[in-house]
């Protein structure tokens, strides 16, 4: 491309159908619409629902009829993860043949009752940024004929990034660059905070995480806007941009918006729901005063 020929920026808004949206989303579609407008750019709407289970149709109705309400509008067709398991399969085949991935058989129950044993002894599990347990190296230290033995006895399994291995691979130290409401400027990234991330459910062919990555790239887009409750979560996507050679978008983590008890807001917090809000009579105006924009 010529050196003089700046690309669109390209924003995205990417909510999970899996429950309704609420203010929160209300903010986050509101920032990438109005940004996109102030750059000039092209702003997607991208369905994550990979959750088969708890994602629904009627849930995505529900977004699509949010949105046209606060007056938003999206270019089509949209990208819905559900239709495209084959791409993160591809970029989980990558990174299996990088060596970096291994299949994890740990149920929640296991890992609970492995960190509970480990904790009465009075020493402190490992959490991540969110506060969960890390992942035990149980499975990344079996060998590869104990692998194979597990799998054709058909137990469920996931598989998992093995980070220590992932880092090894990273020879210049990660970072992301931030204009958000939190940190901003030059971010470090520790990906290893969140120990063996999953990169593909038993019950799901791929991750969050996986597929964020791989469609951002794929959509071309340039600037992620989401909420702080994801700053975190930059450092992985980070990891795996790097080691799939993806581009590296720009990142603005925006505030949250929390309920009457100081608490975040959640899919089933009725209130503060877009739908309910309608139905009271507000007007896209109110929620962007509510939303504090
Ligand atoms: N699908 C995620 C959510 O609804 C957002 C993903 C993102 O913006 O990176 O929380």
């Amino acid at each position: 491309m010529p050196a003089n020929v700046h690309p669109k920026p390209v924003f995205r808004f990417a909510p999970s159908p899996n429950g309704l949206l609420h203010l929160g989303h209300g903010l986050s579609a509101i920032l990438n619409h109005d940004m996109a407008v102030e750059t000039g750019g092209r702003c997607l709407l991208r369905i994550e629902d990979i959750d088969l289970t708890r994602c629904t149709p009627e849930y995505e109705q529900a977004i699509f009829e949010d949105l046209a309400w606060l007056g938003l509008t999206w270019e089509e067709p949209i990208r819905k993860q559900s239709q495209h398991f084959d791409a993160y399969a591809a970029a989980l085949a990558r990174l299996d043949a990088m060596g970096l991935i291994y299949p994890a058989f740990l149920t929640r129950g296991e890992v609970k009752a492995i960190v509970a044993a480990h904790e009465k002894t009075g020493n402190i599990w490992p959490r991540d940024p969110d506060g969960s347990p890390l992942y035990p190296d149980r499975d990344a230290q079996r060998s590869a004929e104990e692998r194979q033995a597990l799998m054709s006895q058909g137990i469920r399994h996931a598989w998992r990034l093995d980070m220590k291995k992932a880092m090894q691979l990273v020879k210049t130290p990660l970072n992301w660059q931030e204009t958000g409401d939190g940190a901003r400027g030059t971010i470090p990234a520790d990906p290893a905070a969140w120990g063996d991330i999953i990169l593909s459910r038993s019950d799901a062919p791929s991750s969050y995480h996986l597929s964020v990555v791989v469609d951002d790239a794929l959509q071309g887009i340039t600037h992620v806007v989401r909420g702080l409750d994801l700053y975190h979560a930059t450092s992985v996507h980070r990891l795996l941009q790097t080691l799939l050679d993806l581009p590296q978008p720009l990142y603005h983590h925006h505030r949250l918006l929390l309920d009457q008890d100081g608490k975040k807001l959640s899919k089933s917090s009725g209130s503060t729901g877009l739908k309910h809000l309608r139905e009271q009579g507000l007007s896209a105006a109110d929620i962007r005063r509510l939303a504090g924009l």
